[in-house]
């Protein structure tokens, strides 16, 4: 190849990846930069496929007041997304399951699934503060968190590599490619940068959906409270409880006025 030749390929290959990361550099709904390559496509199947094999392989509750319950609030706050976040994409569907796990943990998953362990139900001790726990779930959908952290983890080369292969996607050939399972998505821990951004988009929700945000500076105290046995999407690279709390804090007066105009949520 000659020189000048292998230089234009050079040249465009360069422009093709700038394009890439022009169009995959967004801001979330909260206002801040995120790089997020992966095809949506890619992510709804993964958090599909890894939250049906969840379903099927952990025990579930499916008695009792409290799915209900979990469903109520969880609608409650989703009902709000369009009203406090417009541009962010939100799934046409949200899921939720609830599993009988003692350790005090919930997740949300791409493609709008959200899981609940009912161990949390001891540590949100009343429907705001599991409407605190639900909004930062739905808040690290909203924001995408999940393909951010993929496109970190994969690096931006593998992920152009992917798109440009699979540009009719099949999502089970992309995970054969890459040698990742579906619980990818789910196994990473989310950085100080999402869980700040969850719990202060998480706040604007519940207060929008009439759940007093108060409530989740009492949730992170009785978390912090539940100690040693915090859950992995509670732990892992967390902002310290007391930072976080302060940083709700900082955020109630402008929570408050939200509240001050929403209806107050009733689910039972
Ligand atoms: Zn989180």
């Amino acid at each position: 190849m000659s020189r000048s030749l292998r230089l234009r390929r050079l040249t465009l290959g360069a422009l093709l990846i700038g394009a890439a990361l022009l169009a995959g550099c967004e801001r979330t709904p909260a206002g801040r930069l995120q790089l997020a390559l992966v095809p949506e496509s890619i992510m709804t199947d993964m958090g599909t496929q890894a939250f049906a094999d969840m379903r099927q392989q952990r025990p579930l509750v499916q008695h009792g007041t409290t799915p209900a319950r979990v469903r109520c609030v969880l609608d409650r706050i989703t009902d709000q997304v369009a009203a406090v976040y417009p541009e962010a994409r939100a799934p046409a569907e949200w899921q939720i399951a609830v599993f009988d796990d003692a350790s005090p943990n919930a997740f949300a998953l791409p493609g709008g699934h959200v899981g609940v362990h009912s161990g949390l139900l001891n540590v949100a001790s009343n429907n705001a503060q599991l409407a605190a726990v639900l909004g930062h779930e739905v808040a690290h959908m909203l924001a995408d968190h999940g393909n951010e952290r993929m496109t970190q983890k994969l690096g931006v080369n593998a992920v152009l590599l992917l798109i440009g292969l699979f540009a009719d996607i099949d999502s089970a050939m992309v995970f054969q490619a890459l040698g990742i399972g579906a619980e990818l998505g789910i196994t990473l821990p989310f950085s100080r940068a999402h869980e700040r951004e969850a719990d202060l988009m998480g706040l604007e929700l519940m207060a929008a959906a009439g759940f007093d945000p108060a409530e989740s500076v009492a949730l992170w105290r009785n978390m912090a409270r539940a100690g040693g046995d915090q859950p992995p999407e509670f732990l892992s690279t967390h902002p310290a409880h007391d930072n976080r709390i302060e940083s709700l804090q900082a955020h109630l007066p402008a929570a408050n006025r939200r509240f001050a105009d929403a209806a107050i949520a009733d689910c039972q």
